[in-house]
C-alpha cells in the first residue's frame, strides 16, 4: 500500500481557523504527526479513534521523515500538521525531499498564517491606500543567518509593513535595526502573543521607543508576531484615503460610477481596479 502525506497548515492556534479541507483530511487520517510546540493539540481531536497521533517536538528531521514514510505504507492518508501556513518558516522542503526520494506522494494544504491572525486580532490592515501597499515577512538573525541584503535595517528602509517572525527574544535588535533604517521613536509597533489562541492571546501596543519594556511588563517572551507598519492604529485616524475600489466615482468591471470620474481617479486599466 502506498498512501499520501499531506502537509496541512493547522492555522495560528484557534482550531476553527484550520481550512475545511485540512479538517476533512484529519478526520480521514490514519496517522498524524503534529508540531506540538506550536500547533493546538485540540485540532487532533477530530482524528478517528484508531488514528496514530504523534507529537514531533522531540524528534529530529530524519526521524520525522522516517516516521511519515513508514506511516504512508500503512495508511492511505497521513497528515503532517504544521503551524500557520506550511510555506513560512516550516522546514517544509527539508521534509518533502526525503519523501520525494522515497517515492511517497505529497501534497500541501495552506493555512492561516500567524501574521494574518495577528492583524485580525488587532483589527489592523497591512495595506492602506497611499500609506503602504507592500508587506514584508521576515525575521532577525538568530541561529539562522540572514542572507546578504535581507537584514532588517535594509528591508525596513522601504517603510512598508513588516511582519517579524521568530524574533520576540531579539526585540532590542529589532529596535536598533528599525532605528538604523530611519524609523521614528514614536513609530507604532504591535506585538501579538498567541494570536487566536482562546484565552491566551495578548495584544501589546507600543512605539519603537517603548515596545520592549511593554513586552517585558506583559511577560511576552515567546510565540509572538511583531508588526511594524505605518498603517497601525488607522482604525482611529480621522482622515483616511479611501480605497478607489469602493469610491462612488470609480467604474470597474462590476459597478458603474454613480458620480462623474475626477481626472485623477482614472484606473490604469479598466479591468484591474484596485
Ligand atoms: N508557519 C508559521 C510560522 C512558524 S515560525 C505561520 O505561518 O504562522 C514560528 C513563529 O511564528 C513564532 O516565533 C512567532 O513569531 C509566529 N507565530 C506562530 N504562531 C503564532 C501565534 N499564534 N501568534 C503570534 N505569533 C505566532
Amino acid at each position: 500500500m502506498q498512501g499520501s502525506v499531506w502537509f496541512v497548515g493547522a492555522g495560528p492556534g484557534d482550531p476553527e481557523l484550520i481550512t475545511v479541507k485540512g479538517r476533512r483530511l484529519i478526520e480521514e487520517a490514519g496517522a498524524i504527526l503534529f508540531a506540538g510546540s506550536l500547533v493546538n493539540e485540540a485540532i487532533t481531536r477530530w482524528a478517528p479513534a484508531d488514528c496514530e497521533v504523534l507529537d514531533s517536538k522531540d524528534m529530529t528531521l530524519p526521524e520525522m521523515a522516517a516516521w511519515l514514510i513508514a506511516a504512508a505504507q500503512r495508511h492511505t492518508t497521513v497528515v503532517r500538521l504544521q503551524t500557520g501556513d506550511p510555506a513560512l518558516y516550516g522546514a517544509l522542503i527539508e521534509l518533502v525531499q526525503p519523501l520525494d526520494a522515497a517515492g511517497v506522494p505529497i501534497q500541501v494544504v495552506p493555512g492561516v498564517s500567524s501574521a494574518m491572525a495577528s492583524a485580525a486580532a488587532a483589527v489592523e490592515s497591512f495595506t492602506l491606500p497611499e500609506v503602504t501597499q507592500s508587506v514584508i515577512f521576515t525575521r532577525v538573525e538568530g541561529r539562522t543567518p540572514m542572507p546578504a541584503g535581507e537584514d532588517l535595517a535594509t528591508l525596513a528602509q522601504h517603510h512598508c509593513t513588516l511582519c517579524i517572525f521568530l524574533s520576540i527574544t531579539l526585540l532590542s535588535k529589532v529596535q536598533s535595526e528599525l532605528r538604523a533604517a530611519g524609523w521614528a521613536e514614536d513609530a507604532p509597533i504591535v506585538v501579538v502573543h498567541k494570536a487566536s489562541w482562546p484565552d491566551e492571546q495578548k495584544i501589546i501596543r507600543g512605539t519603537l521607543a517603548d515596545i520592549a519594556q511593554r513586552c517585558r511588563d506583559a511577560k511576552v517572551v515567546s510565540q509572538a508576531m511583531i508588526i511594524a507598519s505605518p498603517t497601525l492604529g488607522a482604525r482611529h485616524w480621522p482622515e483616511l484615503v479611501k480605497s478607489k475600489l469602493y469610491d462612488p466615482s470609480f467604474t470597474h468591471r462590476f459597478r458603474k460610477a454613480s458620480v462623474p470620474t475626477p481626472a485623477d481617479n482614472s484606473p490604469a486599466s479598466p479591468q484591474e481596479p484596485v
